[in-house]
């Protein structure tokens, strides 16, 4: 059993973790990462949209180097019913001006450029192994146990993702309940650049988001997405975990549903399947939040459940790089006081207070309350859809009074409890 030292243990090559490693290893401090997939991104999951900003502050201007595939310049958002669905697009240079910009990315190319760029800043980058656990000595953090080696450092940064098994087992974090976490499924269908750029009306190197409530999730919490790839199309659906059961549909059924529905389906015909993945996803927000720093450790990204599922979209790639980024940030002067107790990495804490990942974490706290609401997902697609049919339709059939027929739908579907229920929640997003 070998045993080696370094300033910093990284446990997980995701966003988060290569981050963290970058900066460090720039910082000229001996840097480990230990990655359990056989490359880093391997095992990594987006839908996938990363917003630039918080890349940009690490990386200046990574979009002319890194494997981005389209940067985002058209939103689109759908309610769907069965049959069809409202879609509403915008469109606004100011979507990909500098700092605003969100672009395409998927996560096999996009972490193995990032490792890339930590290993080129002195990281070592060790990969195929899983770290079965951490070594404590006196209640302090003080290496891995990976395979039977251990290995030890000052400080050991754990980014190894929404289900944490090594916070969870020094007690910094609880066992995941259903109602916390979510399961994404998504396909990657192969098409020709011109033919995306003619589907999504997007030119060369622009892409589209389309963020899809209501049928794709058979009327579960969640939502279906569709982003452009450079030459392939990204589909999937994300469905809170306490709702499988809730609907007779499993989640590759409706993965197969959502990518047939006549809306979506025109947009990937005669695609080619070249992959399947799935994935957790954090869903519970801010009231997830585990510990975040003890003697020795640091805990980031997905770890730290810094994540905002919002059902149709899925926020956590730029927490993950600001919370990597932060960590580094906190080691750097633990390690300039050569102190790495609770207290000096508890600096960690304070900078996530300070910057837009615990404000905007915050902000959204209410939000998993709001997606309870299955309003959202059954009644509000059904009725929009009901109200463009009945606006839309012209046949010899007799159609009735229009402003009539839609108030009746409304209030088959809706209550006013139910509406002011509603509200009330959402007031709480402030
Ligand atoms: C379906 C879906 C859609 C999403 N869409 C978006 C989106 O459009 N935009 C967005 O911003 N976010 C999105 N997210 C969320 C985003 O993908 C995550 O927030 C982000 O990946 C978190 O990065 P991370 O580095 O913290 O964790 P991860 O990317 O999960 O990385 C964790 C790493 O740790 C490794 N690891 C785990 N355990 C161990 C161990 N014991 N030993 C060694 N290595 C280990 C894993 O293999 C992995 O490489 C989506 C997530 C899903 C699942």
């Amino acid at each position: 059993m070998s045993e080696e030292k370094f300033d910093v243990i990284v446990v997980g090559g995701g966003l988060a973790g290569l981050t963290a490693a970058y900066e460090l290893a720039n910082a000229g401090y001996e840097t480990l990462v230990v990655e359990r997939g056989d490359y880093c991104g391997a095992k990594n999951m987006t839908g996938g949209r990363l917003y630039g900003h918080s890349l940009e502050k690490v990386i200046p201007n990574f979009a002319e180097e890194a494997p981005i595939e389209r940067k985002i310049v058209k939103e689109n958002i759908a309610l769907l019913n069965e049959k069809g669905g409202v879609q509403i697009a915008y469109t606004s240079p100011q979507l990909g001006e500098g700092s605003n910009a969100s672009y395409s990315v998927l996560r096999g190319k996009f972490d193995q450029w990032l490792a890339g760029k930590a290993e080129e800043a002195g990281a070592m980058m060790v990969t195929g192994i899983r770290v079965d656990k951490l070594i404590e000595q006196d209640g302090k953090v003080v290496g891995i146990d990976a395979g039977g080696e251990e290995m030890y450092a000052d400080v050991v940064i754990l980014a190894d993702g929404v289900n944490s098994l090594l916070a969870q087992q020094i007690g910094m974090k609880k066992e995941i309940e259903p109602h916390e976490v979510a399961v994404g499924a998504k396909e990657v269908f192969k098409l020709s650049e011109e033919i995306i750029n003619e589907r999504f009306g997007v030119a060369n190197g622009e892409g589209a988001a389309i963020l899809c409530a209501g049928d794709p999730t058979d009327g579960n919490l969640g939502g279906g997405f569709i982003y452009t790839n450079k030459d392939t199309v990204s589909v999937g659906i994300v469905t809170t975990l306490s709702d499988i059961g809730r609907s007779q549909l499993s989640v590759p059924k409706m993965v197969e549903r959502f990518h047939n529905h006549p809306m979506v389906e025109p947009y990937i015909k005669g695609g080619e399947l070249v992959e399947y993945s799935g994935h957790l996803v954090t869903e519970a927000g801010w009231s997830m939040i585990p510990e975040l720093y003890r003697d020795g450790v640091l805990v980031t990204g997905d770890a730290a459940a810094f994540v905002i599922n919002l059902g149709y979209t899925v926020r956590g790639m730029d927490f993950a790089i600001e919370s990597g980024r932060l960590a580094a940030e906190a080691v750097k002067r633990a390690k300039a006081v050569d102190d790495y107790s609770a207290d000096t990495l508890s600096y960690y804490k304070k900078l996530l207070e300070e910057s837009f990942v615990f404000r905007d974490m915050k902000k959204f706290s209410a939000f998993p309350a709001i997606l309870e609401e299955h309003m959202i997902f059954n009644e509000l697609p059904a009725f929009v859809g009901d109200v463009f049919n009945r606006m839309m339709v012209v046949n010899s059939e007799p159609s009735g009074d229009l402003v009539v027929g839609i108030a009746n739908d409304f209030c088959k579907r809706f209550t006013m409890a139910g509406i002011a229920d509603f509200v009330g929640k959402l007031m709480e997003v402030r």
